[in-house]
């Protein structure tokens, strides 16, 4: 806790949580109960740096809730981690899960060191470390506990992750679903990297679908033609700006760490993209013009703000010059408490990073299911679809002596790959998401925003789970 800020982040989500649940009508005991962390696991173990000394590494293991099992939740290697911040993070897993009905409890895992200190062999001795002491525990596998990558963590990490529950736990037949977010060639799934930015288009796309609520901002219906801002051009981002551009949406301006960039007609993503691998800056787009500061992108004239980048860049100061009638919170957290409250002043809608970044969850999910399921999607069925389709068409064309163009034949024509079933899941479960919490949202007038219907939508879903299960009446 910093000696400016008043509460803890757990405090604060605490505090989030105890705003939704006066709309709601449980029981305050069954409350308390899903506010709560279950288990906490804080480790210290011994690692043998390059240099020969060695080093105590501080790790935790977090698992807020179980009304579901496995829990599930991202692994963070950074040196900012401590016991709160990974039990905040564990509890919005729960909530955010809750949501996407994701059927998992919340969990998170953070190891307090700099990714970037550390050669490629001390990282994997930290991480198959970490995951022994968490299988000595039971506090890994795939039915207890699922983590997936985070901040400072990738899918080499995760293939290390599973190797090592593999080699302690030989003939888990389910191993692989120990941990989701791995390389496909170690059980992964096809779709995960896009997931994200692909969950942030479909939730914002969904809520520009609704004339009640467009209207009361302002816009019209769709998502074409939409002016678009983002901030960061880094996996989340980038795939936002994609899925947004290749919609009929013009995404007029991007920001980076080290500029932004402006252009009337839109920016096409891949190629700033390639820009900035060639020069080293988003700068000096051609066609585009630079903007004196990154933070300037913020506050431009547009319909939709994506920040997708840091936390917290949203804040009292800058949030009354924003101009966006519509925000997407695709980073994680990057409004204050402070601009939040400016934002529902002024009638600005902020669709909450709570459910419009579960996409990567969602897609950890999926992967989880295959997993245990020891198939690929699609195998079983597409060649199935492909012949079937194929006689259709043909007894159609027959019949009416008509024959359809080569690009219909093969729209038509085509059986579903794992990662076309993996985007429709995605985008039936954002759907779904936004239209349960708008629901919320516009039948009780008293719930100030979108955040907090959110929050009511978790914990309606974790306490009807607890009631369920027979341990509240
Ligand atoms: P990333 O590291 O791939 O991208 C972040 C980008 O932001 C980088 O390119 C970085 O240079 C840029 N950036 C840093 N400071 C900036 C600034 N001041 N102005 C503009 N750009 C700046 O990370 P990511 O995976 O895209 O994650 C972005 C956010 O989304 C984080 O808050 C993360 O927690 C959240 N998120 C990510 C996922 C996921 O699946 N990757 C899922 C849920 C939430």
């Amino acid at each position: 806790m910093s000696s400016q800020q008043p509460y803890s982040f757990f405090q604060s989500v605490e505090r989030s949580f105890d705003k939704a649940a006066k709309f709601t009508k449980w029981d305050k005991g069954l409350l308390e109960q899903i506010k709560a962390c279950n288990s906490i696991y804080s480790m210290r173990f011994p690692v043998k740096m390059d240099n020969g000394e060695i080093e105590v590494i501080e790790a935790y293991r977090v698992q807020h809730s179980q009304h579901k099992t496995p829990c599930k939740g991202g692994i963070r290697f950074s040196l900012a981690v401590n016991e709160d911040e990974v039990m905040a993070l564990a509890s919005l897993m729960t909530y955010k899960c809750a949501i996407v009905n994701v059927p998992f409890g919340g969990a998170k895992g953070g190891i307090k060191i700099s990714p970037r200190s550390h050669s490629a062999y001390e990282l994997e001795k930290i991480t198959r470390r970490y995951t022994a002491e968490l299988v000595k525990k039971n506090f890994i596998g795939p039915g207890i506990d699922v983590p997936a990558p985070d901040y400072g963590t990738g899918e080499r990490e995760m293939a290390w992750i599973v190797d090592t529950y593999q080699s302690l736990r030989p003939g888990d037949i389910d191993s692989a679903g120990c941990v989701t977010g791995k390389p496909i060639t170690q059980g992964g799934v096809r779709g995960r990297k896009e997931a994200t930015g692909l969950g942030v288009f479909f939730g914002i796309r969904e809520v520009c679908n609704m004339p009640e609520i467009m209207t009361k901002l302002g816009m019209t219906t769709g998502v074409e033609g939409k002016r678009v801002v983002v901030q960061g051009l880094g996996n989340v981002g980038y795939h936002s700006a994609k899925f947004f551009r290749e919609h009929g949406a013009i995404v007029v301006s991007i920001a980076e760490y080290e500029g932004a960039v402006y252009k009337e007609d839109g920016i096409n993503e891949e190629e700033l993209f390639q820009h900035r691998k060639a020069t080293g800056s988003i700068l000096n787009f051609p066609g585009a013009t630079n903007l004196a500061k990154n933070t300037d992108a913020l506050e431009l004239e547009c319909d939709i703000l994506i920040p997708a980048a840091l936390e917290n860049v949203i804040d009292g100061n800058n949030a009354p010059r924003v101009k966006a009638k519509m925000i997407g919170e695709a980073a994680n957290g990057p409004l204050t408490p402070e601009a939040d409250e400016i934002f529902a002043e002024r009638g600005i809608l902020v669709v909450p990073d709570m459910y419009l970044n579960a996409g990567g969850v969602t897609v950890s999910y999926f992967e989880w299911l295959k997993n245990l399921s020891h198939v690929r999607y699609g195998r079983m069925e597409k060649r199935f679809t492909e012949n079937m389709n194929a006689h259709i068409l043909g007894q159609i064309e027959g019949l009416t002596g008509k024959t359809v163009s080569e690009k219909e034949r093969d729209f038509i024509m085509h059986g579903a790959e794992e990662v076309d079933l993996v985007h429709s899941g995605l985008e039936e479960t954002m759907i779904n998401a936004t239209r349960e919490i708008m629901e919320i949202w516009l039948s009780n007038p008293e719930i100030p925003d979108m955040r907090t219907a959110a929050y009511v939508s978790a914990i309606n879903k974790v306490a009807i789970s607890y009631t369920e299960l027979g341990i509240f009446p």
